[in-house]
Parts: structure tokens; C-alpha cells; sequence
């Protein structure tokens, strides 16, 4: 959640002797946690693992990336996201309409995608997760005051 340490750092590559059976399982049970939060993608570091990989399904197929990086990045889509390392915010954010990526997949294979709308858009989420950046990071300084306000409101549930 928002406030966790492990959410804020930058994610560490994962190794070719790390791409085993363990992770694979990792993958499948971070797809039907996503599923089962009505989500669109989850990072590794959402589940408190401090590694460069993710899942994503933005309505066309699953997607579970291995050190995922953004090669290209075209145009720009502007719409509310939410999170679910931040509930009940929505921001606003400005993104790539189309990324180019490479990754590899759970078996360690070498891919190349190509993502535009809301597929493009989950990605560049995702992998903002990797590198420690939130949606609250693309709030101006009036929606970041409006924010605090907010979480300090929060009722605490102990
Ligand atoms: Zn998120």
C-alpha cells in the first residue's frame, strides 16, 4: 500500500537463474490476484517483491513480463487512473499512446511487444512500479494538497 517502503525504490533486474519454476508460480498467483481485484496489472513490487517483472491484462490476453523496458514511445493519451497500491485515488496522467517494448517472458525468451491505448497505458503503469513511481507523482502541487488532506482523513482499520 501507499507508504510502503518497497513501493518507492527501483526494482532490481532479475537474473537468468532466477527464471524458474518458483517465479513462474509467482506469476500465476500474482494473474489471479489482479483477476481477482478487478485489475488491469499488477507489478511484483505491489506484492512486496523487490524484482523487475509484472502481470497484465488490459482485456486482449495475459501478459506476465520479465524485465520490461520501454524501447519507443509515441504520442500521448490523457485519462483517470487508479491504482491498486492507492485506493480510491484517481489521477489524471499523461502518457505514451504507443510503447514498444522488450522483455522477456517466464521462460526467458527474448520478446518484443507493441502496445497502444489502454494496453500502452497499463504497461507504462506497471513498469512506473519498478522504478518507484506512483500515480500520486503525477499530481500538481493543488491535487497534491487535496491528497493529504485525504489520507489523513483515512479511518484506520487496525
Ligand atoms: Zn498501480
Amino acid at each position: 500500500m501507499i507508504g510502503d517502503a518497497v513501493l518507492r525504490d527501483k526494482a532490481r533486474a532479475v537474473t537468468a537463474d532466477e527464471i524458474n519454476d518458483d517465479l513462474r508460480e509467482v506469476l500465476s498467483k500474482m494473474s489471479r490476484l489482479m483477476y481477482a481485484s478487478k485489475g488491469v496489472g499488477l507489478a511484483a513490487k505491489q506484492v512486496g517483491i523487490d524484482k523487475r517483472f509484472l502481470v497484465a491484462d488490459a482485456g486482449d490476453g495475459l501478459y506476465k513480463l520479465i524485465n520490461p523496458v520501454v524501447v519507443k514511445k509515441e504520442g500521448v493519451q490523457c485519462m483517470e487512473e487508479g491504482c491498486l497500491s492507492v485506493p480510491e485515488v484517481y489521477v489524471k496522467v499523461n502518457r505514451a499512446e504507443y510503447v514498444v517494448l522488450k522483455a522477456l517472458d517466464e521462460h526467458g525468451k527474448n520478446i518484443e511487444l507493441k502496445a497502444d491505448g489502454l494496453l500502452s497505458r497499463v504497461f507504462q503503469h506497471e513498469i512506473d512500479h519498478l522504478d518507484g513511481r506512483l500515480i500520486v507523482d503525477y499530481l500538481n502541487w493543488v491535487g497534491k494538497i487535496k491528497l493529504k488532506k485525504k489520507l489523513s482523513g483515512r479511518k484506520i482499520k487496525a
